[in-house]
């Protein structure tokens, strides 16, 4: 892997005291479900916790078996370990010092933050794109008292426009338009445009595709069955 580091951080929140990053390829797969021992892999989610600073008593760290929807969990405070929340695509925290992850390959991490500590971290695919996971997760941000105004969101390294293509359904799915052949769609300009539409006036959008960068991160459409995982955690 040459010289290209295990993590890539994520500078867009650093004044906010938000830590975010994403794994690379030189860091392995972080699939369970994967080819690599799953010795291996847990070791990796523990250095990964470890670098977020969620490792040990007191700490936590929230993950989740991921299905491609929308819902969204709100994770209080009162428990501690590493969380692994059945069938949920979407985390989010008002508690300083509480680490989310997703895993990705060629699905949008959609990284969310507020100067209040508050945080989130969605996993937005087509499906999630569709079914609007990120608007609805900004919606009960807002119940929290963060408004999406004073937001700040970067849509990570995922496949780009150029690199999808899917068929007439999920295209109209995706835009409300019909096509007769398969289309292009950038998920991150949808996702862009969802996430202004709600008010949201700071976004920005990692220049890496995970299939034109696949030296860089696992693609799914590329064939990798790796995982890299995106993390979150606002430092207490
Ligand atoms: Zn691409």
């Amino acid at each position: 892997m040459g010289d290209l580091a295990p993590y890539a951080t994520i500078d867009d929140f650093a004044d906010l005291g938000v830590r975010a990053v994403i794994t690379t390829r030189a860091a392995g797969s972080f699939s369970l479900a994967g080819d690599d021992p799953t010795g291996e892999v847990m070791t990796r989610w523990q250095a990964l916790r470890s670098w977020l600073g969620v490792e040990g008593p007191g700490s936590r760290f929230a993950t989740s078996v991921q299905v491609h929807g929308a819902r969204v969990i709100w994770h209080q405070p009162g428990w501690e370990g590493w969380l692994r929340v059945d069938a949920a695509d979407g985390h989010c925290s008002a508690q300083r010092g509480t680490g989310l992850g997703i895993s990705v390959a060629d699905c949008v991490p959609v990284f969310v933050a507020h100067p209040s500590g508050i945080v989130g971290l969605l996993h937005a695919g087509w499906r999630g794109t569709a079914a609007r996971i990120v608007p609805g997760a900004l919606a009960e941000m807002a119940e929290h008292g963060a408004r999406p105004a004073d937001l700040r969101i970067h849509l990570g390294p995922g496949i780009c426009g150029a690199c999808y293509r899917v068929g007439p359904d999920v295209y109209q799915q995706l835009t409300g338009r019909r096509v007769s052949a398969p289309a292009s769609v950038d998920l991150r300009a949808i996702l862009a445009e969802q996430v202004r539409e709600c008010g949201v006036r700071s976004v920005t959008i990692s220049p890496w595709c995970t299939r034109c960068d696949n030296a860089m991160f696992f693609s799914h459409r590329c064939g990798d069955s790796g995982r890299q995982v995106a993390a979150l955690v606002a430092t207490p």
